[in-house]
Protein backbone atom coordinates (compact mmCIF):
# COMPACT_ATOMS: atom_id res chain seq x y z
CA UNK A 1 0.00 0.00 0.00
CA UNK A 2 1.79 3.18 -0.85
CA UNK A 3 0.38 6.64 0.19
CA UNK A 4 0.66 9.87 -0.94
CA UNK A 5 -0.67 13.18 -0.69
CA UNK A 6 -1.22 14.76 -4.18
CA UNK A 7 -2.39 18.24 -5.05
CA UNK A 8 -6.10 17.46 -4.19
CA UNK A 9 -6.06 13.95 -1.66
CA UNK A 10 -4.30 10.84 -1.33
CA UNK A 11 -3.40 8.05 -3.79
CA UNK A 12 -3.23 4.70 -2.48
CA UNK A 13 -1.72 2.08 -4.39
CA UNK A 14 -0.75 -1.38 -3.21
CA UNK A 15 2.81 -2.55 -2.89
CA UNK A 16 3.81 -5.41 -1.52
CA UNK A 17 2.06 -4.72 1.60
CA UNK A 18 4.80 -2.41 2.05
CA UNK A 19 2.81 0.39 3.49
CA UNK A 20 4.67 3.80 3.12
CA UNK A 21 3.38 7.17 3.62
CA UNK A 22 4.45 10.84 2.63
CA UNK A 23 4.07 13.83 4.03
CA UNK A 24 3.40 16.86 0.84
CA UNK A 25 7.06 18.44 0.92
CA UNK A 26 9.02 15.75 2.69
CA UNK A 27 10.98 13.39 0.19
CA UNK A 28 11.43 10.84 2.17
CA UNK A 29 8.72 8.51 4.08
CA UNK A 30 8.13 8.61 7.90
CA UNK A 31 9.41 5.78 9.36
CA UNK A 32 6.88 2.67 10.88
CA UNK A 33 8.44 2.85 14.13
CA UNK A 34 6.97 6.28 14.81
CA UNK A 35 3.92 4.95 14.62
CA UNK A 36 1.70 2.53 17.40
CA UNK A 37 -1.26 0.86 16.96
CA UNK A 38 -4.55 1.31 19.05
CA UNK A 39 -8.04 0.11 19.41
CA UNK A 40 -10.32 -2.07 20.49
CA UNK A 41 -9.88 -6.26 19.33
CA UNK A 42 -13.04 -7.83 18.23
CA UNK A 43 -13.67 -11.22 19.79
CA UNK A 44 -11.84 -13.29 17.68
CA UNK A 45 -14.22 -16.50 18.79
CA UNK A 46 -17.10 -15.22 17.36
CA UNK A 47 -17.85 -14.06 13.70
CA UNK A 48 -19.08 -10.92 12.56
CA UNK A 49 -22.78 -10.74 12.55
CA UNK A 50 -22.67 -8.87 9.02
CA UNK A 51 -24.16 -10.55 5.61
CA UNK A 52 -21.40 -8.89 3.87
CA UNK A 53 -18.10 -6.71 4.81
CA UNK A 54 -19.79 -3.24 5.89
CA UNK A 55 -17.67 -0.26 7.05
CA UNK A 56 -19.92 2.12 9.31
CA UNK A 57 -19.42 5.66 9.40
CA UNK A 58 -20.68 7.37 12.77
CA UNK A 59 -21.50 11.30 11.89
CA UNK A 60 -22.21 13.68 14.25
CA UNK A 61 -20.98 16.84 16.45
CA UNK A 62 -18.98 16.28 19.06
CA UNK A 63 -20.44 14.86 22.16
CA UNK A 64 -23.20 13.62 19.61
CA UNK A 65 -22.91 10.31 21.71
CA UNK A 66 -21.22 8.86 18.82
CA UNK A 67 -18.42 7.41 20.61
CA UNK A 68 -20.45 5.61 23.03
CA UNK A 69 -22.96 4.27 20.20
CA UNK A 70 -20.09 2.93 17.69
CA UNK A 71 -18.82 1.10 20.57
CA UNK A 72 -21.98 -0.52 21.50
CA UNK A 73 -22.31 -1.54 17.51
CA UNK A 74 -19.19 -3.05 17.51
CA UNK A 75 -19.93 -5.03 20.34
CA UNK A 76 -23.32 -6.11 18.93
CA UNK A 77 -21.79 -6.70 15.02
CA UNK A 78 -18.45 -8.02 16.43
CA UNK A 79 -16.46 -5.83 14.33
CA UNK A 80 -13.43 -3.12 14.93
CA UNK A 81 -14.07 0.12 16.42
CA UNK A 82 -11.86 2.49 15.30
CA UNK A 83 -11.88 6.14 16.70
CA UNK A 84 -9.10 8.47 14.99
CA UNK A 85 -9.88 10.79 17.95
CA UNK A 86 -8.83 7.53 20.53
CA UNK A 87 -5.76 6.65 18.11
CA UNK A 88 -4.26 10.08 18.27
CA UNK A 89 -4.55 10.61 21.94
CA UNK A 90 -2.68 7.53 22.37
CA UNK A 91 -0.12 9.00 20.56
CA UNK A 92 -0.22 11.95 22.72
CA UNK A 93 -0.16 9.92 25.83
CA UNK A 94 3.34 7.83 24.21
CA UNK A 95 4.52 11.24 23.50
CA UNK A 96 5.31 10.05 20.36
CA UNK A 97 6.72 12.49 17.61
CA UNK A 98 2.97 12.23 16.02
CA UNK A 99 1.29 12.91 19.55
CA UNK A 100 3.49 15.66 20.11
CA UNK A 101 3.08 17.11 16.65
CA UNK A 102 -1.19 16.17 16.81
CA UNK A 103 -1.55 17.97 20.44
CA UNK A 104 -1.43 21.08 19.19
CA UNK A 105 -4.14 20.84 16.99
CA UNK A 106 -6.43 18.97 19.62
CA UNK A 107 -6.17 21.25 22.36
CA UNK A 108 -7.07 23.87 20.15
CA UNK A 109 -10.30 21.71 18.72
CA UNK A 110 -8.93 22.07 15.46
CA UNK A 111 -8.46 19.28 12.74
CA UNK A 112 -4.80 17.42 12.82
CA UNK A 113 -3.77 17.30 8.90
CA UNK A 114 -4.65 13.96 7.40
CA UNK A 115 -1.19 13.66 6.04
CA UNK A 116 0.12 13.59 9.60
CA UNK A 117 -1.99 10.76 11.07
CA UNK A 118 -3.44 8.86 7.48
CA UNK A 119 -0.74 6.14 8.01
CA UNK A 120 -1.75 5.13 11.86
CA UNK A 121 -5.37 4.58 10.30
CA UNK A 122 -4.05 2.81 7.35
CA UNK A 123 -2.17 0.12 9.24
CA UNK A 124 -5.22 -0.23 11.98
CA UNK A 125 -7.34 -1.05 8.87
CA UNK A 126 -5.39 -3.75 7.66
CA UNK A 127 -5.41 -5.15 10.41
CA UNK A 128 -7.07 -9.01 10.85
CA UNK A 129 -9.81 -7.65 13.03
CA UNK A 130 -11.35 -5.38 10.71
CA UNK A 131 -11.25 -7.81 7.48
CA UNK A 132 -15.13 -8.55 8.45
CA UNK A 133 -15.92 -4.63 8.25
CA UNK A 134 -15.51 -2.49 11.12
CA UNK A 135 -16.62 1.27 12.32
CA UNK A 136 -15.28 4.31 11.65
CA UNK A 137 -15.94 7.28 14.53
CA UNK A 138 -14.48 10.63 14.05
CA UNK A 139 -13.03 9.76 10.09
CA UNK A 140 -13.69 10.72 7.95
CA UNK A 141 -13.78 14.92 8.49
CA UNK A 142 -13.14 16.19 5.13
CA UNK A 143 -14.36 15.35 1.74
CA UNK A 144 -10.65 14.63 1.18
CA UNK A 145 -10.51 11.75 4.08
CA UNK A 146 -13.97 10.89 2.71
CA UNK A 147 -11.90 10.11 -0.88
CA UNK A 148 -9.16 8.36 1.15
CA UNK A 149 -11.80 5.80 2.50
CA UNK A 150 -13.08 5.06 -1.02
CA UNK A 151 -9.69 4.50 -3.02
CA UNK A 152 -8.63 2.49 0.13
CA UNK A 153 -11.69 0.17 -0.32
CA UNK A 154 -11.37 0.51 -4.41
CA UNK A 155 -10.44 -2.76 -4.49
CA UNK A 156 -12.60 -4.72 -1.79
CA UNK A 157 -15.53 -2.31 -2.84
CA UNK A 158 -17.12 -3.14 0.55
CA UNK A 159 -20.75 -1.66 1.33
CA UNK A 160 -20.18 1.72 3.11
CA UNK A 161 -23.44 2.75 5.73
CA UNK A 162 -23.24 6.69 7.09
CA UNK A 163 -24.55 6.70 10.80
CA UNK A 164 -25.51 10.69 11.43
CA UNK A 165 -26.56 12.26 14.41
CA UNK A 166 -27.78 14.88 15.00
CA UNK A 167 -28.23 16.63 18.31
CA UNK A 168 -29.30 20.58 19.03
CA UNK A 169 -26.46 22.53 19.73
CA UNK A 170 -28.11 23.42 23.52
CA UNK A 171 -27.91 19.77 24.19
CA UNK A 172 -24.73 19.65 23.56
CA UNK A 173 -23.21 22.18 25.52
CA UNK A 174 -25.07 20.70 28.43
CA UNK A 175 -23.89 17.29 27.75
CA UNK A 176 -20.16 18.51 27.45
CA UNK A 177 -20.49 20.60 30.80
CA UNK A 178 -21.56 17.63 32.71
CA UNK A 179 -18.88 15.51 30.46
CA UNK A 180 -16.07 18.13 31.55
CA UNK A 181 -16.63 18.05 35.10
CA UNK A 182 -15.88 14.20 34.99
CA UNK A 183 -13.18 13.75 32.43
CA UNK A 184 -9.35 15.35 31.76
CA UNK A 185 -9.44 15.73 27.91
CA UNK A 186 -7.73 18.63 27.24
CA UNK A 187 -10.09 19.31 24.58
CA UNK A 188 -13.38 18.63 26.65
CA UNK A 189 -14.29 22.00 27.69
CA UNK A 190 -17.07 23.99 27.29
CA UNK A 191 -15.30 26.93 25.13
CA UNK A 192 -13.07 24.30 22.63
CA UNK A 193 -16.51 22.72 22.28
CA UNK A 194 -17.67 26.11 20.14
CA UNK A 195 -14.55 25.70 18.20
CA UNK A 196 -15.41 21.71 17.72
CA UNK A 197 -19.15 22.44 16.82
CA UNK A 198 -17.87 24.74 14.54
CA UNK A 199 -15.21 22.63 12.61
CA UNK A 200 -18.09 19.63 12.47
CA UNK A 201 -20.93 22.37 11.01
CA UNK A 202 -18.37 23.69 8.14
CA UNK A 203 -18.23 20.17 7.09
CA UNK A 204 -20.87 18.15 7.86
CA UNK A 205 -23.03 18.99 4.22
CA UNK A 206 -20.28 18.26 2.67
CA UNK A 207 -19.93 14.75 3.80
CA UNK A 208 -23.77 14.63 4.05
CA UNK A 209 -23.99 15.22 0.23
CA UNK A 210 -20.79 13.08 -0.56
CA UNK A 211 -22.25 9.91 1.09
CA UNK A 212 -26.01 10.87 -0.64
CA UNK A 213 -28.14 8.12 0.08
CA UNK A 214 -25.76 5.72 1.89
CA UNK A 215 -26.91 8.47 4.94
CA UNK A 216 -29.21 7.38 7.90
CA UNK A 217 -30.39 10.38 9.52
CA UNK A 218 -30.72 9.25 13.93
CA UNK A 219 -32.02 11.81 16.06
CA UNK A 220 -29.73 11.87 19.23
CA UNK A 221 -31.38 13.55 21.34
CA UNK A 222 -32.73 11.27 22.93
CA UNK A 223 -30.97 8.66 25.64
CA UNK A 224 -28.57 6.71 24.73
CA UNK A 225 -31.23 3.61 25.03
CA UNK A 226 -33.41 5.14 22.68
CA UNK A 227 -30.34 6.14 20.18
CA UNK A 228 -29.24 2.87 20.01
CA UNK A 229 -32.92 1.43 19.06
CA UNK A 230 -32.89 3.71 16.40
CA UNK A 231 -29.73 2.49 15.00
CA UNK A 232 -30.40 -1.23 15.77
CA UNK A 233 -33.65 -0.46 13.41
CA UNK A 234 -31.65 0.86 10.44
CA UNK A 235 -29.16 -1.96 10.58
CA UNK A 236 -31.34 -4.73 10.54
CA UNK A 237 -31.09 -5.50 6.29
CA UNK A 238 -27.57 -5.71 7.17
CA UNK A 239 -27.66 -8.61 9.53
CA UNK A 240 -27.11 -12.48 8.46
P1 LIG B 1 -12.79 13.14 18.73
O1 LIG B 1 -12.45 12.26 19.89
O2 LIG B 1 -13.32 12.36 17.55
O3 LIG B 1 -13.71 14.28 19.12
O4 LIG B 1 -11.43 13.80 18.23
C1 LIG B 1 -10.66 14.61 19.09
C2 LIG B 1 -9.71 15.46 18.25
O5 LIG B 1 -8.82 14.61 17.51
C3 LIG B 1 -10.38 16.33 17.20
O6 LIG B 1 -10.86 17.56 17.74
C4 LIG B 1 -9.22 16.54 16.23
O7 LIG B 1 -8.28 17.47 16.74
C5 LIG B 1 -8.55 15.17 16.23
N1 LIG B 1 -9.13 14.28 15.20
C6 LIG B 1 -9.86 13.15 15.40
N2 LIG B 1 -10.24 12.61 14.23
C7 LIG B 1 -9.75 13.42 13.26
C8 LIG B 1 -9.82 13.42 11.84
N3 LIG B 1 -10.50 12.48 11.19
N4 LIG B 1 -9.20 14.41 11.17
C9 LIG B 1 -8.51 15.36 11.82
N5 LIG B 1 -8.43 15.45 13.15
C10 LIG B 1 -9.03 14.49 13.88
Amino acid sequence: MFISKVTSGFRVNNYKNNYSFQRSGMLSPLKADTFSFSGKVQDKNKESRLKEKTIYIFLGPPASGKGTQAQKLAKKLNIAHISTGDLLREEVKNETKLGLEAREYMNNGKLVPTELFGRILVDRISQEDCQNGYILDGFPRTEEQAQMIDELNSKENAKIKVIQLVVDEDKLIERMTSRAKHQSREDDTVDKLKTRIDVYNGVKDTLVNYYGEKVVTIDANADIKAVQMQIDENIQDDLA
